[in-house]
C-alpha cells in the first residue's frame, strides 16, 4: 500500500475533502471529490510527528492535507524515501534534548576548565608590564585605604625577613616589594600585579619560626612569576562577557573587574604553581618546607575557626590552606 486517506482544505474555506494520498516515485498525487493535485515531495512541507495532533501536508499555495494515520503516514514517508529530518527525530525523545543540554553545559564547562585558563594565560602574557603595575597600584592604594593599617612589628624583624628573602629570591626574577602591616582579614599574605607582597602581622604571629615566613613569601613570589592575577583577571573577564552576551548585560563585563580585585580567587592549580615555586625555591636553598607545613595546618585550622561566625567576608582568604597543600610540603621534606 502506497497511499494514505488525509483531510485536503483548500486554504479558503474550512470545508474539509476527503482525499487519498498517494505516493508515485518523487511524486505525491492528492485526489479527491473536485481535488486532483500532483507535486513533487521536495516541494511539500511536512510537519512534524506530534503524538496527539494530525500531521499536515502543505502545498506551495497554501492549501494543506491533514493526515490522522501517523503510522501510515510515516511507513510511505519511509518508503517513498522522504525521512524525518534528523533534528526533528531528536526533538521527540526528551531524553535526547537533555543530553543535548549536558552536552552544551559539558562544553562550557570544558572551556572554562581548560580552554579559558590556556587563553588567559596567553593574554596575561601580552599586557605591557607597564599596565600591570598601573593596575597594581590602584590594587594597592585600595587596600591601603580599606584593609591594612601599619604594622606592629619592629622594623628589626621586618628588615630580617626581608633581608633573609632577598637572599634566596632568584636574581634574574621579577621585582617584588615586601610590606607588613596589620589587618582584620586575619593570617594572611597576598601577591599583587607589580609585585606588591603583603604579609600580615597575624600570619607572622602564627608562623612557628622565620622559614614558615620566608617560605610564604616564596609562594607569593610563585604567584607573581606566574602573573597569577592578571590571568586570573582576564579569565574572570572573559566569563563575565559570556554571561553578558547570555543575558546580555554588558555592565557585568565592568562589574566583574573590582570584584576580582577584592576577591582573589586563585584557582587551585594556580595554588599549586605557586606552592611547587615556593619548594623548588626552600629546598635550592636548603631551608625545610616543614615549618611552612605546620604553619598552614594553623592557618587552615584559623580559617575553619574564623568562617562560620566571624560574619567578616573571607575577602582575601586567597588561598586556603588545604589538607593536600600541607602534605605537598610534608612529602617535600621528606624526599
Ligand atoms: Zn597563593
Amino acid at each position: 500500500m502506497n497511499s494514505v486517506d488525509a483531510r485536503y482544505f483548500d486554504g479558503r474555506s474550512s470545508r474539509p475533502v476527503p482525499v487519498r494520498i498517494t505516493v508515485v516515485g518523487n511524486h505525491a498525487e492528492i485526489r479527491g471529490d473536485g481535488v486532483e493535485l500532483r507535486a513533487p515531495i521536495s516541494e511539500l512541507r511536512i510537519s512534524e510527528p506530534l503524538k496527539h495532533a494530525p500531521r499536515l501536508l502543505t502545498l506551495g499555495d497554501a492549501s494543506y492535507c491533514e493526515v490522522d494515520d501517523n503510522a501510515e503516514f510515516a511507513r510511505l514517508l519511509s518508503e517513498s524515501g522522504h525521512r524525518d529530518s534528523f533534528v526533528v527525530a531528536w526533538q521527540n525523545q526528551w531524553r535526547a534534548v537533555l543530553l543535548a543540554i549536558f552536552a552544551l553545559i559539558a562544553v562550557l564547562f570544558a572551556g572554562y576548565r581548560w580552554v579559558l585558563p590556556v587563553a588567559a594565560e596567553l593574554m596575561a602574557d601580552q599586557v605591557p608590564l607597564q599596565w600591570e603595575e598601573r593596575l597594581g597600584r590602584e590594587a594597592t592604594a585600595f587596600l591601603e585605604r580599606r584593609i591594612f593599617s601599619t604594622s606592629q612589628i619592629s622594623s628589626e624583624r621586618r628588615d630580617g625577613l626581608v633581608d633573609r628573602f632577598a637572599a634566596i629570591a632568584p636574581p634574574d626574577g621579577r621585582d617584588y616589594e615586601i610590606r607588613f602591616r596589620n589587618s582584620k582579614i586575619g593570617p594572611n599574605a597576598i601577591a599583587l600585579p607589580g609585585g606588591a607582597i603583603y604579609v600580615t602581622d597575624a600570619l607572622v604571629a602564627l608562623a612557628p619560626d622565620d622559614d614558615a615566613i620566608v617560605g610564604v613569601l616564596a609562594h607569593e613570589l610563585g604567584h607573581i612569576e606566574h602573573r597569577h592575577l592578571m590571568r586570573r583577571l582576564f579569565a574572570n573577564a572573559a566569563v563575565g562577557a559570556v554571561t553578558a552576551v547570555l543575558i546580555g548585560d554588558v555592565s557585568t563585563v565592568l562589574a566583574a573587574l573590582p570584584a576580582i580585585l577584592i576577591e582573589l580567587d586563585y584557582s587551585r592549580a594556580m595554588e599549586r604553581e605557586a606552592d611547587a615555586y615556593a619548594i623548588d625555591l626552600l629546598r635550592a636553598n636548603g631551608i625545610s618546607t616543614s615549618s611552612l607545613a605546620t604553619l598552614f595546618e594553623r592557618m587552615k585550622d584559623a580559617h575553619e575557626e574564623r568562617s562560620p561566625s566571624s560574619g567578616w567576608p573571607d575577602y582575601l582568604a586567597t588561598h586556603p590552606p588545604t589538607q593536600e597543600r600541607i602534605d605537598a610540603f610534608r612529602q617535600s621534606r621528606n624526599r
